[in-house]
């Protein structure tokens, strides 16, 4: 049995359903059980969105979902007639029918379980089962959405819960590459790629994966091939361990320009003062990310962090008031910042590379407002207007173009 996952791009018209089905039929042909899980249609859920914020500058988060979801609940039954058409028994599913429960949060909800039972009896009837992407219900049978990018975690997680040979993600690019491939033309292909260097990559803006999906896979050990739905060429697969002469140092380079940062200044140095202006947000379900803190001078000290500029509105006004408990003398925020990373499991224990990656910045004249690490990744904030920039030159300063 297998998951095959067809993104936006490659469902986006009706000419791409029928070739999409084309590959499904050809995998039927020889001789697998398939489920395919599908997005919406090309921007259909941007354009969704819109159309909610056009009726109300903030939509409900319930309604938002019932709304978003449409989208992947439109194309699921449109594959599965043309497969009907072209001759293979098929049936489209609803995330809520294909059983995949989750948590109640609109717009980010986790997958708790699955209940295949459906998925199951349409496979032994000798159907293709194709199952909404990006949606699922909670016990009470609200409808959630998994995030944006959320179809992917659908399709891993459904490929744990069969217990599926393999999860094909189909995309608009080859493979996963050493940087975004439309940013940077060098950009390489990757034959693999370990599940930690992919979850840091996707979570630091590499959009090719959900970083969730990635996270399931690794701890189901589901091997995930990511790869064109234009061709039949083989993509990249996601794997726990490399083969030994792929393990460079640094496998790759990525942007997220969604980011913002936020100040509080002159707060006093003493315990508990960072948990009064970071609980607030956490109960809000605003993830921050990059922080960075003085050292105090005078009794006092500056906070500084980052968290993505969509949610920079709701944040500044937790963090104002939390501000105003701990006397904090005042509260500054600024969007226009992007984060640029280099990931790699052979940076581990091989000293320089932030010196390198620092001094490549610096002869560009691209200044680092924040740094970030963890084991194998280094994260730097800088302008937002610099970023693509910044990503070429560390391609090219870690020689990330030649095998
Ligand atoms: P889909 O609709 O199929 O889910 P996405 O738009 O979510 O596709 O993801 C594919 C896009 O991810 C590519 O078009 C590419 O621009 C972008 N991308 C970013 N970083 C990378 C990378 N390292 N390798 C490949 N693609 C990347
Ligand atoms: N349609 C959803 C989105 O645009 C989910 C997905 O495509 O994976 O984010
Ligand atoms: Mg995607």
């Amino acid at each position: 049995m297998i998951v095959q996952k067809y993104g936006g791009t490659s469902v986006g018209s009706a000419a791409r359903i029928r070739r999409v089905s084309r590959r499904i039929a050809d995998t039927v042909a020889s001789g697998q059980q398939v489920v395919v899980v599908v997005s919406a249609m090309g921007h259909t859920t941007d354009r969704l969105i819109s159309l909610a914020e056009s009726v109300n500058p903030e939509p409900p988060a319930r309604e938002l979902d019932m709304l978003v979801a449409n989208g992947e609940t439109i194309t699921a039954p449109l594959v599965a007639m043309c497969l009907e058409g072209m001759g293979v028994p098929a049936v489209s599913l609803s995330g809520m029918q294909a059983g995949v429960r989750t948590s109640g949060q609109h717009s980010r909800a986790r997958i708790h379980d699955i209940k295949p039972d459906r998925i199951l009896e349409t496979l032994a009837e000798g159907k293709v089962a194709v199952v909404a992407g990006f949606q699922g219900a909670t016990e009470d049978l609200e409808i959630t959405t998994l995030g944006r990018g959320g179809s992917d975690t659908t399709a891993v997680a459904l490929a744990a819960a069969l217990h599926a040979e393999s999860c094909e993600i189909y995309t608009d690019v080859d493979g996963i590459f050493t940087a975004d491939p439309r940013v940077v033309k060098s950009a390489r292909k990757l034959t693999h790629i370990q599940y930690d260097e992919m979850l840091e990559l996707a979570a630091v803006g590499a959009k090719v994966m959900h970083p969730r999906a990635v996270e399931i896979g690794e701890l189901y050990s589901v091997p995930i091939h990511v790869r064109s739905s234009f061709n039949k060429g083989a993509g990249t697969m996601i794997v726990a361990q490399v083969p030994m002469e792929d393990r460079k140092r640094v496998r790759g380079v990525a942007q997220e320009t969604n980011v913002a940062k936020i100040t509080v200044i002159g707060v006093a140095d003493r315990p508990g003062v960072a948990a009064a202006i970071f609980e607030p947000l956490a109960a809000a379900g605003v993830s921050v990310d990059v922080i960075v803190q003085n050292i105090g001078r005078s009794g006092r000290t500056d906070l500084t962090f980052s968290v993505a500029e969509s949610e920079l509105k709701a944040a500044v006004k937790l963090v104002k008031a939390a501000a105003k408990t701990v006397g904090a003398q005042k509260v500054s925020s600024a969007g226009g910042i992007a984060k640029l990373s280099i990931v790699g499991t052979g940076m581990q224990g091989t000293p320089g590379i932030a010196a390198q990656m620092f001094r490549a910045l610096a002869e560009a004249g691209i200044n680092i407002e924040m740094i970030s690490t963890s084991e194998i990744r280094i994260t730097c904030l800088v302008a937002r207007d610099q970023v693509e920039r910044g990503v070429r030159i560390l391609h090219k300063a870690f020689e990330l173009d030649v095998d």
